[in-house]
């Protein structure tokens, strides 16, 4: 299991339909989202970068905008919640990408500036 961050810039804010989420207003800036992937981990960075891809986790809904990008990508070998838990930042969305976490992590999205 290799645990990654996504520096994701975001150039203007905007409300966004969050599949069971519902409509959530993301402020324009940086982000920070963190995942991990057993095997395969460039199919899976590859696939964050595509804008043309079916909705499948919650930060598909925000890297398939064309305004948005993937600035860096980090890469770290403890587990993806913990490295979650260090990253410091605001909490935009509750539940977002957390809805499998095993740390009860609110979000594994934050917001940083
Ligand atoms: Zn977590």
């Amino acid at each position: 299991m290799i645990t990654y961050q996504l520096l994701i810039h975001l150039p203007k804010p905007i409300s966004l339909n969050v599949g069971k989420i519902g409509f959530i207003d993301f402020p324009k800036g940086h982000y920070l989202y963190t995942g991990s992937a057993k095997k395969n981990m460039k199919s899976r960075i590859k696939r964050h970068f595509s804008k043309n891809k079916k909705l499948h986790w919650h930060i598909d809904y925000l890297t398939i905008l064309p305004q948005v990008q993937i600035e860096d990508v980090l890469y770290f070998s403890e587990d993806e919640c913990s490295v979650n838990q260090k990253t410091a930042g605001i909490i935009p969305v509750p539940g977002f990408g957390a809805s499998d976490c095993s740390q009860h992590c609110i979000s594994h999205l934050k917001f940083i500036e």
